[in-house]
């Protein structure tokens, strides 16, 4: 029996960064706007929401990033487009715990949230070079974590598939639909270039892991990619 699945790619609005953090090596001092863009996914009786967006950031966090986001593109909002409370998400998967995607994390206070053991971990005490990625109050909130190590099949139709590199417990989503597969990338791939042209991202734990990463996506057959801040894309195709 084929369960009938339901993707509608929501937003949380942009954020803007130096290009730079996207792609390694290029575009140093270029200031883009990054989307920000959950997934949600209907998937017979669960509600499933890949990443939960930017949320609010801190003084100190704005200094360096402004949320550019019009009030129907805040997630609660995007949600409500499609009846949904957040309360009534049953799952959600953070792809990895850097800010800007986990940021509203809290609201969802009846999910079971799917996140790699060690990117948990490592989360609360990260190592110098990448500890403004991490927002402690963000993630550390009383949610009901469901760690997992390495591959892991979430439902019938979705797998959580590990793509360390740009973080030490990044993991993918693959949405297997009836015609394609769904890949949500998270920054595995952030830009179409990344995965397109194999560029790493700029943003990295170990670049090495990175290109492997970006080759296992690209080695999924009948892929149509999510990139997780390409402000190009921003319904599915
Ligand atoms: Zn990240």
């Amino acid at each position: 029996m084929v369960i009938k699945m339901d993707l509608h790619l929501l937003s949380d609005g942009y954020f803007t960064l130096d290009k730079s953090f996207l792609v390694y090596t290029k575009y140093q001092g270029q200031i883009y706007e990054a989307a920000l863009k959950p997934l949600l996914i209907i998937d017979g009786k669960e509600k499933i929401l890949v990443e939960t967006g930017i949320g609010d950031l801190p003084e100190a966090y704005r200094k360096f990033h402004t949320v550019k986001r019009k009030p129907d593109q805040a997630l609660r909002a995007q949600l409500q487009k499609h009846r949904i409370k957040p309360e009534e998400i049953t799952l959600v998967i953070n792809t990895h715990l850097h800010f800007d995607h986990c940021g509203n994390n809290a609201l969802f206070s009846n999910a079971k949230f799917y996140v790699q053991a060690e990117e948990l971990r490592y989360a609360y005490a990260p190592d110098r070079f990448q500890k403004a990625a991490y927002l402690r109050k963000f993630f550390d909130a009383d949610l009901d974590y469901v760690t997992v190590r390495g591959k892991h099949q979430l439902t019938d139709n979705i797998i959580l598939v590990p793509t360390p590199g740009h973080s030490i417990g990044h993991q993918s989503v693959l949405i297997k639909g009836e015609r394609k597969n769904f890949v949500y990338c998270g920054d595995a791939a952030p830009l179409r270039e990344n995965l397109e042209k194999r560029n790493i991202p700029g943003v990295l734990y170990r670049a090495d892991q990175a290109l492997k990463s970006i080759d296992k996506l690209r080695s999924i057959k009948n892929a149509a990619y999510i990139y997780s801040h390409d402000n190009e894309q921003l319904t599915l195709v």
